[in-house]
Order: C-alpha cells, then structure tokens, then sequence
C-alpha cells in the first residue's frame, strides 16, 4: 500500500507560501512504514481539484490533504471531495454545534457562511479538531473499484498536526498498516565529488538493495544515508551496521563522522583529545574557516584566534606556506592553517591551503573549479581535512 498527499492552495503554486504540512506528514507516514509516492499540490480552482483527488484516489490506497477546510469561497476541499467520489454534502449536526459554540465562546455569533465547514460528504467519518472550526474529514472511497481512503486536514500546521497525532495515527495503527520499522543513518565523507563517490560504491547503491544507500552531496561534503525497514529496531540497527562496515571498507578514507556531524566538530574533536592548539589565516574566504571553527560548542582552549588578511597577502603558494609558518609561531599554536587564492597574472584560477605543524609546513594547491559559491567552504573544508588526516598520524 502507498500514499499520496496533497497540498491545496493558491499561496503554495504561487510559491508565496512553503509547503511544511507535505513534508512534516511524509516524515510521519514513513515512520509509520507507509510509503509515499506521489505529492500533489492543486490551486484553489474546483476543476483542478476534482481532477487531483480523482488521480490520487485512482493510484494510492490512502491520499491525506492539508488547505481548503476554511469557511471562505476560496476553500474547495469539501466540495471537490463530493464531486470526485460523486457523494452529496450532508450536515453533521455535532460538527455545527462545535462551530456554532467557538464562536460563542468569544462572544460573537456564528457568521452563515462557517456552516459549511459542518457539511460532510454522505459516509465521513468526521476528525475532531479542538483548535480551530474547520473539522477534518475521513472517507472510504472507491473509484473505478479502486477502493482508498481520504483525510482531508486544515492547512494551518499547528491544527493539522494535532489533529494527525490524536485521530488519524491511531485510526491507521489499527488497520495493521504500520507493522514495519524504518531507520535511519548517514556517514559522512569529504574528498571526491559525487559522481567518483558514486564508481567506488557501486554495489552499496544497487537499485532494490536493502538497506538502502542514497547519496546527497552538499557545499562537497557528501551524505551517504542508509535506510533500513525491518520488523524491528534491533533488526534495522544490524543492517546498518553491515552497511556502515561494508561502506568504511570501500571508502573508509574519506569517512570522517556520521549524523550531522561537520569535519569542524570532528576536528575540534581530535584537537581537544590531543591537548592540540590551532590558528587560521584566510583571505579570500573572508574567516569562513574562523567562523566555522567557532562556531564548534567545545572549541574554546582548541582553536585559538582567525585572521584575514587582504587578497594581496597570500597571491602565491609561497607566501601561503609562509603565512602558516609565521602565523603559527606568532601565536603559539601547535598547527596553523592559511588558505588563499592564488592571483598572479598566470594563476588567477588556483588557491593553496597550507598546514603548519611541528614537522614544518605542508600545502595542497588546485585549480578553481565548479561554481563560484563553492569555492569558499571547499577550501575551508580541505583546510579542515588536511589537519584531519595530519591529527590520525600520531
Ligand atoms: P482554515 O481556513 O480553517 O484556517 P484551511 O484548511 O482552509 O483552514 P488554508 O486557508 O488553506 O487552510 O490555510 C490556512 C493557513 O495554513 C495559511 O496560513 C496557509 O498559509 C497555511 N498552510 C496551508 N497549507 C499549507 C502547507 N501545505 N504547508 C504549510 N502551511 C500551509
Ligand atoms: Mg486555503
């Protein structure tokens, strides 16, 4: 059994508006061993709805829809529900009771127009909604002997998510849907773009292998995430960790943590473990480097200060090598790193990192490649990967 969800509004296709409810109820579907296929979303048009809910009642056995439950002119869900499963809208009195005494509770008197939000499609089972007046909606339909379920929600994300939690999970757990497990893991890696990443794991992103290994590259770092279903926790935690040897075995050089984890976190790590002190010299990264480093919770006795210096002050590999050298003596740090892009007339497209330690000082220079917002937290990375690899030799 898969699942389709729909998000309903012209504030979403006009992309005023980011669609959270989709991925908010994807998370939870899938925690509940439901698989999604499809997302939907539909503008507040009843041709175009009708259509949308007769597609996803047609191909998925459960389609859940947030928007269009409000009492305006613009709020289409319950309408075009009726229409597509061919049903008439009924008053469920309960529902126009509970409206009717919202509003009283505030003192004021229900206006015509939010009895609407109490007509059902003949058959609903009716979903509570202590938050607000629109009630949500839950049909068994059958198009062209297709038989599905719908669950119409508010679009407002608190009212939406209270309403899920309390009625529809519960209503799904007892249909035995939700019998798997599925867990998650991802290790982290840095060194080679994805495409190379991707030849060196040929069998571990095999199409139907179980767990699953997808691979998601960003700022050149890359996620390689592991998803396991099992009937278990225990069951799904084994897999992954075949998986996560199985990947170490491959390309364990170029693992450098797992979660979130960023190679600042793993190298104010080793740099603490080691009672190791580090400084920076940047220029056209403009203390990107710096910025990270401090940003690390722990980094206080680790990372001691970042400077920048003008473009002009680290323009060849050598006067990067030197920089690293002399910067780590001024301060009194055990490493140094110093990261520039090279602008002699010949090299206007390279950059050096150079790593001073004290076995002297080591420097890796490159071409400038892929697009210009890259370039910076690459070269901070490799600084980063450099001093890395240097802290495992001892
Ligand atoms: P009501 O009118 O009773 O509040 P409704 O079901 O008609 O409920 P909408 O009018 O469509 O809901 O949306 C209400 C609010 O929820 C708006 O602020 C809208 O931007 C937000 N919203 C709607 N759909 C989504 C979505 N998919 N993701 C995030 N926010 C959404
Ligand atoms: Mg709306």
């Amino acid at each position: 059994m898969f699942a389709e969800i729909m998000a309903i509004g012209d504030e979403i296709t006009s992309g005023q508006r980011l669609d959270t409810n989709t991925q908010w109820l994807s998370q939870q579907l899938e925690s509940l061993g439901i698989e999604v296929r499809f997302h939907t979303t539909v503008g507040d048009d009843l041709a175009a709805n009708i259509q949308a809910i007769r597609i996803a009642l047609g191909r998925a056995a459960l389609v859940i829809s947030t928007g269009g439950l409000g009492p305006t002119d613009d709020d289409l869900t319950r309408q075009a529900l009726a229409e597509a499963t061919g049903t008439e809208l009924e008053l469920h009195q309960p529902s126009l009771e509970h409206i009717q005494q919202r509003f009283t509770m505030r003192g004021r008197t229900m206006p015509p127009k939010n009895q609407i939000q109490a007509m059902f499609p003949v058959g609903s089972r009716v979903i509570h909604n202590p938050n607000g007046t629109a009630p949500g909606i839950d049909l068994d339909c059958a198009i062209e002997g297709h038989q599905s379920r719908f669950i119409a929600l508010p679009g407002v994300p608190a009212e939406m998510k209270e309403m899920w939690l309390a009625t529809v999970v519960p209503s799904l757990t007892g249909q035995g849907t939700a019998k798997k497990v599925i867990r998650h893991h991802v290790v982290k890696s840095f060194g080679v773009g994805e495409s190379h990443m991707e030849s060196l794991l040929p069998d571990l992103i095999k199409r139907g292998r179980e767990p699953r290994v997808g691979i998601t590259v960003h700022q050149a770092t890359i996620s390689l995430r592991i998803t396991a279903t099992g009937e278990s926790a225990e069951e799904c935690d084994a897999a992954i960790a075949d998986t996560v040897k199985e990947i170490d075995a491959a390309v364990g050089h170029l693992v450098y943590g797992e979660g979130d984890e960023e190679l600042q976190d793993v190298v104010v790590r080793q740099l603490l473990a080691q009672g190791k002190t580090l400084t920076t010299l940047e220029s056209s990264t403009s203390g990107l480097l710096a910025f990270w480093l401090g940003s690390v919770d722990v980094q206080r006795e680790a990372f001691l200060n970042g400077g920048i210096v003008p473009l002009a002050q680290l323009k060849t590999k050598e006067q990067v090598e030197q920089a690293a050298a002399a910067m780590r003596a001024a301060i009194g740090a055990d490493f140094a790193l110093a990261l520039g892009t090279l602008t002699e007339a010949d090299s206007s497209d390279e950059y050096c990192i150079a790593l001073a330690s004290v076995d002297g000082v080591q420097s890796i220079s490159s071409g400038l490649a892929g697009h210009p917002e890259i370039w910076s937290p690459r070269m901070a990375k490799q600084g980063l990967d450099l001093l890395r690899k240097k802290l495992l030799e001892k």
